[in-house]
């Protein structure tokens, strides 16, 4: 086998850049306009794709103690960086056979059924130890969690359950906090709040990013914060409060002209309508890069819009020139593709999804690097 030399930075066509200087402004922010005890913070997927190992540490230096992860696995991987300090709930409960691997790691689980409490509460009792445990009551998502049916059930026939671990706290998840006039969260949070009357007293978390930003009321004790950390705005009505986290830069591969009439990429589904300046940009679906941002993206270069012109590719996309202003561009110029005057939100309204599923899905051909600015 030939061993090559490392690539070097001038071999690379794409930088992700991570400001984790943002990061820690936005855990800043969110805490001081969380009025409960505890903002934790939900680091599941690879901390939305921009790297838990990373993004971790700046978080337990911000102090925050409590992260939430989806998986088991997820939280295995984070037992490195917690050292010292901080824990990690498990939102996907804890399936039949992982019990011992939570208990002996000390990761809590979000328990989401009656069959999960139970099993939690006998092996803690096995253990001759009230290991903490949450309990997702489900208020709306139809997705995890306590039935309505269930709360009654555990609450009349088995609330001896209820004491045998030691209970981190009630969760509830709200549907649609994002969107700041639907009626929905106020009726989620109203009906968290009549079944925790009839429950044994724990802290309460309601709040995802944007139910922080809706009334001071839902706040309780602990909230669970992920994408307003990473700048996804959690008031979409309003002014972004968070700090924009993420750049992606890509290099110019080729710029060329092409006259009236002549299509541009797969499917000839873009045709000039005039002699027009294309340029190829290093970045495609390959890197996450939607293909439905095809004929729907934009690139704002020195304040000017440049729409993508054709489809994504794997590796490339373009974008139309033609009527850019100032210096011309060539071969091997960096443009941005994702930056504070193009957000991971713009890019997701343009492809027709949200910030979350940018994020997740920025590869990893990238050279990535975190800054701190
Ligand atoms: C993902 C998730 C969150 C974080 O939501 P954001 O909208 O990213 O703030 C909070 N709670 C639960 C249960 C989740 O699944």
């Amino acid at each position: 086998m030939t061993v090559f030399p490392a690539v070097g930075r001038a071999a690379e066509c794409a930088e992700l850049q991570i400001n984790m200087k943002a990061v820690a402004d936005n855990y800043k922010t969110l805490t001081k306009r969380f009025t409960g005890r505890t903002c934790g913070a939900v680091v599941k997927a690879d901390a939305y794709g921009l790297g838990a190992d990373m993004i971790v540490p700046v978080l337990k230096k911000q102090g925050c103690r409590l992260f939430f992860v989806a998986q088991a696995n997820e939280a295995a991987e984070l037992f490195p960086l917690l050292r010292g300090g901080g824990r990690i709930a498990v939102l996907n409960g804890v399936l039949p056979g992982d019990e011992e691997f939570f208990i002996e790691n000390d990761v809590i689980p979000v328990l989401n059924d009656l069959e999960q409490i139970e099993r939690w509460s006998n092996l803690c009792r096995e253990h001759e130890r009230p290991a903490p445990a949450f309990i997702h009551l489900d208020t709306g998502m139809s997705r995890l969690g306590l039935s309505p049916q269930d709360v009654s059930d555990l609450v009349d026939r088995h609330s001896s359950l209820l004491y045998g671990f030691e209970k981190a706290g009630y969760m509830t998840h709200p549907v649609a906090a994002d969107e700041h006039e639907n009626p929905i969260t106020k009726r989620q949070f109203d009906l968290f709040m009549k079944w925790y009357r009839r429950l044994p007293p724990a802290p309460r978390g309601f709040c995802n990013s944007s139910a922080i930003f809706r009334n001071d009321d839902y706040h309780l004790e602990f909230c669970r914060p992920g994408v307003a950390l990473w700048g996804g705005n959690p008031t979409p009505e309003a002014e972004n409060p968070m700090r924009s986290v993420v750049t992606l830069n890509a290099k110019i591969l080729q710029i060329r002209e092409i006259p009236a009439e002549q299509t541009v990429g797969y499917g000839a589904s873009w045709k000039a309508t005039r002699k027009s300046r294309i340029a190829t940009i290093a970045v495609g679906y390959a890197d996450g890069w939607l293909r439905s941002l095809s004929n729907a993206g934009k690139l704002k270069i020195k304040g000017h819009e440049v729409p993508y012109v054709g489809r994504v590719s794997m590796d490339a996309i373009t974008v139309d020139i033609t009527d850019l202003p100032g210096k011309p561009l060539k071969s091997g110029d960096m443009v941005s593709l994702l930056d504070e005057n193009m957000t991971v939100d713009d890019v997701a309204s343009a492809a027709g999804t949200i910030g979350y599923e940018i994020l997740t899905s920025l590869g990893h051909r990238y050279r990535r690097v975190y800054t701190e600015s």
